[in-house]
């Protein structure tokens, strides 16, 4: 806990006040916490696939808010943030994984809004600057090639003090949701309740590892020598492209590419899965023909590279199939 907790710190190069809190639950656990330690009284989210749309619909269903003001995009796009003073929390996300959108975090409000980023698949592969957010949420199983099951969040003055205003002011809080309790027991190295040891430990190697080789910058560039591997392969494909159209939104830790139609992305994955290529399906619910790549630092370059080699073998033979 404590090297995670430096590590952190200095992976994101996070000011002296901010400071690192850990628990049980990933991810999804942390949007029912920022529902109850986090948001006051109305939130803004910004819905662009599933991760994003996910947590609208905790803040919609929670009785002791007001319903959320949701600014959607299509697929493959990302909205703007609206600056409003009728929002205490401006929920974002920095990489929507569903659809391989990245976007730019920065303060739509003032100091007393509080910017909550879902860093989920971006941590570690992206840059952000801590100026810019009060909480910055992740598990660990995306950039830091750890197991899932936990959620850390790198909290600013702003959003501990919230917790700790909203829970004085008798709000009622389950305790595996709440944050200043996760706050108080990081502080000393330690969880509420027992997590799983071997995802500490996988989470702690990849961060050393990453601080090891140079920290945030290296590991961005190298997830951005992958996405350009990538990217322009597809755009140099006559059966591929990239899904996202505007290259400033591809993101380079999750890549999205369609296929033509007589390339079916179902062929072509089992193909591959038959020869130990997986996991590179594209999110079901987009229902596209289309396959997803993660690109994160723990993934060597050369592979993507041969991944492509390996996706043109394969279309080849596809498309003669579907000729003949
Ligand atoms: C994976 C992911 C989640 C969910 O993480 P869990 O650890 O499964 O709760 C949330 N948001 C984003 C952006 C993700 O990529």
């Amino acid at each position: 806990m404590h090297r995670l907790r430096v590590g952190l710190t200095d992976l994101f190069s996070l000011p002296e006040d901010y400071e690192v809190a850990l628990g049980n639950g990933g991810a999804s656990l942390f949007w029912d916490l920022a529902s109850f330690c986090l948001i006051e009284r109305r939130s803004q989210h910004l819905v662009f696939g599933e991760f994003s749309s996910k947590f609208a619909q905790v803040v919609q269903s929670a009785p002791h808010l007001e319903n959320p003001l949701v600014i959607e995009a299509a697929p493959g796009t990302h909205p703007e943030p609206a600056s409003s003073r009728d929002v205490d929390a401006y929920c974002l996300t920095h990489n929507e994984t569903s659809t391989g959108v990245q976007t730019t975090i920065s303060r739509p409000g003032d100091e007393g809004q509080l910017v909550l980023v879902d860093g989920t698949s971006a941590a570690g592969g992206l840059e952000v600057n801590a100026g810019e957010f009060d909480a910055y949420y992740f598990s660990p199983q995306k950039c830091f090639a750890a197991d899932g099951g936990l959620w850390v969040a790198l909290l600013s003055p702003a959003a501990i003090d919230r917790a700790q205003r909203l829970s004085a002011a008798g709000r009622w809080v389950p305790s595996s949701l709440d944050l200043g309790l996760a706050l108080a027991n990081s502080r000393l190295d330690q969880t509420v309740n027992t997590p799983a040891v071997a995802t500490l430990f996988l989470f702690v190697q990849q961060l050393e590892w990453i601080l090891g080789n140079g920290g945030l910058a290296w590991a961005v560039q190298r997830c951005s020598e992958s996405a350009d591997l990538i990217y322009d392969w597809a755009e140099r494909s006559d059966f591929a492209q990239p899904f996202v159209a505007d290259p400033s939104s591809r993101s380079q830790v999750v890549a999205t590419v369609d296929l033509d139609p007589a390339v079916p992305a179902a062929a072509m994955t089992a193909a591959l899965r038959q020869n130990g290529i997986v996991d590179i399906d594209g999110y079901r619910k987009l229902g596209r023909n289309q396959l997803r790549f993660g690109l994160f630092p723990a993934i060597e370059p050369e592979d993507v590279a041969q991944l492509t080699r390996s996706i043109d073998w394969v279309a080849a033979r596809v498309r003669d199939l579907s000729h003949g």
